[in-house]
């Protein structure tokens, strides 16, 4: 019974230490971290790809394929392709830092919970969007300042 005793009062310290982190049970935890690392993976294969893309419009206009005129009148479409290939780059980029928090969330147990009230952040936004750092009155509030 002493034994049982020592157990119990150690259950209840890491009982309270758990109060204060968001109460995910361990399988849903998993999944989210999974589906993160999956779709982290998706935006690296994309990323990779604009990259490499914009790499080889790069090289083909150093080889000078193509006459100046030609280049010229070009010139104002390739811009566009080219900023809207960076804002895709930029937004992989901001979803991946997003995932990465996330992620390093979840290794030090402070996963679901919202970065500027502490309160667990609602499960089912965690479910729609896992790398979700604001809870839904917060995220509000954000977009309200925009
Ligand atoms: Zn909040």
């Amino acid at each position: 019974m002493l034994v049982a005793g020592t157990a119990t009062e150690c259950y209840g310290a890491r009982d309270l230490a758990m109060a204060t982190r968001a109460t995910i049970p361990k399988k849903e935890l998993q999944e989210l971290r999974e589906r993160l690392v999956a779709e982290r993976g998706d935006l690296k294969g994309q990323y990779d790809e604009l990259e490499e893309s914009s790499f080889a419009a790069n090289q083909s206009e150093l080889t000078g394929e193509m006459g100046f005129d030609e280049e010229y009148a070009d010139a104002g479409t390739n811009t566009f392709e080219r900023e809207k290939d960076l804002s895709l780059v930029n937004n992989l980029r901001d979803l991946m830092d997003r995932i990465d928090k996330a992620l390093a969330k979840m290794d030090d147990g402070s996963y679901g919970l919202c970065d500027r009230c502490g309160k667990p952040i609602e499960k089912l936004r965690l479910k729609a969007l896992p790398y979700a750092n604001l809870c839904i009155k917060d995220k509000q509030a954000e977009e309200r300042v925009r």
